[in-house]
């Protein structure tokens, strides 16, 4: 397809206008939805750009592009969902390679490697990656891939995105960040020196909640080939409806992502101040402890934090009764404002000993920041800090 966006356009401009107008067909201005699962050949032995729907398909092909873009990239993967896009990566390691991941990554993709590892796929250490000296003597141990979650889910721990990458190459290692909690709107890793950024792109890309699906961005186009390939071998591909999907949910991430920061900060200080809360996570606070480091490599804060209600579960239950605004759901980065026990619902199977091995309490509660007006959500927070108190 015709590109409309010249080759050094702003990211908003990618995310708004990539592919518009492209569509060789009609020129439709939105851009259409390929459903076809397969495609004429020209005649004998003469494939068009397109054969079968595994390989490629238009709408997801265009989505792809729009999102390697806006990440750097050279080229970008998607798969059916955020765990498919861990799993393109891992599953393609050869058997017993060493995989390296933060001790306090999404419950999820703890979940996935601990699997992988107990069926001897791969070798798992996890590692506290805060702490760069301990992280060295891991890397003598050979690892293949090295995972990085930065900010951290549930607790928004940043970790040295340029300082991790250049150990963990020197060693051998490639590096994949999950950029799930920042999208490239607000952090970059391929240009922190990561190989692959990772994405559940059912969160801030998207934005809507209405639809699940992944993405691996490659720094490297062979990479990008070989990637595209393995997803074709195991048939880990994005559908093309969710790819049409979240390719209109991108065109607004730029001022989705911009407010929800802006009420996300709001929210933050309201917490900060309230007597209930023990802790506040959130990197845009001056005194959060990774505060310089998060200012330094990404261009925003975000709009996830979690806190610490000081009475633990009898506080999250009142809490949870009492508050308006955030629906308590998993999943983050749509447009409504969303609450999750990170115990209960996301990190359950976890299990106690690892949660609690990672700082996260029976009292943590994670708030997605969504778009409505910031006077409601903070009525709505205060009916349920205020059920706390009493
Ligand atoms: C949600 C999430 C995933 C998993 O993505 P799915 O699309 O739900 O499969 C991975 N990493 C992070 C940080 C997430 O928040």
């Amino acid at each position: 397809m015709s590109d409309k966006t010249a080759p050094r356009v702003q990211p908003e401009t990618v995310a708004a206008a990539h592919g518009v107008a492209s569509d060789p067909a009609f020129r439709a201005v939105a851009s259409p939805l390929y459903l076809s699962s397969t495609y004429e050949f020209a005649g004998y032995d003469e494939p068009r750009a397109y054969d079968y729907g595994r390989g490629g398909n238009p709408t997801r092909d265009l989505l792809a592009e729009a999102i390697a873009k806006l990440e750097e990239g050279t080229g970008a993967v998607l798969t059916p969902s955020g765990m498919a896009a861990i799993d393109l990566l891992v599953g393609r390691l050869p058997a017993g390679s060493l995989v390296l991941a933060p001790f306090d990554c999404y419950g999820g993709t703890m979940r996935l490697l601990k699997a992988r590892a107990e069926r001897r796929q791969i070798h798992l250490e996890l590692v506290d990656q805060s702490n760069i000296d301990l992280f060295e003597t891991h890397l003598a141990a050979r690892p293949s891939l090295v995972l990085i979650e930065s900010p951290s889910n549930p607790l928004m721990r940043v970790v040295d995105i340029a300082a991790l990458s250049t150990r963990a190459r020197a060693s051998g290692a490639r590096v994949a960040v999950d950029n799930t909690f920042l999208s490239p709107a607000l952090q970059r890793p391929l240009s922190l020196g990561a190989d692959y950024v990772l994405h559940s792109t059912t969160k801030f890309l998207n934005g809507h909640s209405d639809v699940i699906v992944g993405a691996v961005i490659a720094a490297d186009a062979d990479e990008f080939m070989a990637l595209k390939h393995w997803a074709n071998v195991t048939g880990a591909v994005a559908a093309p409806f969710d790819s049409w999907l979240t390719l209109r949910g991108l065109r607004t991430l730029f001022v989705r992502m911009g407010r929800q920061e802006q009420n996300a900060m709001a929210i933050a200080e309201l917490l900060k101040a309230h007597p209930t809360v023990a802790r506040v996570h959130y990197p845009g606070l001056p005194d959060h402890p990774d505060h310089a480091l998060a200012a330094r490599q990404q261009k925003g804060f975000g709009a996830m934090m979690s806190f610490e209600l000081a009475g633990g579960v009898p506080a999250v239950q009142r809490f949870l009764r009492s508050v308006r605004s955030f629906t308590l759901a998993e999943s983050l980065g749509g447009v409504e404002s969303l609450v999750a026990h990170p115990a209960t619902m996301t990190h359950l199977d976890m299990g106690p000993e690892a949660r609690s091995r990672a700082g996260i309490g029976d009292g943590l509660l994670r708030l997605s920041v969504g778009l409505e007006h910031i006077d409601d959500l903070r009525a709505g927070l205060d009916a349920g800090l205020s059920a706390v108190e009493m």
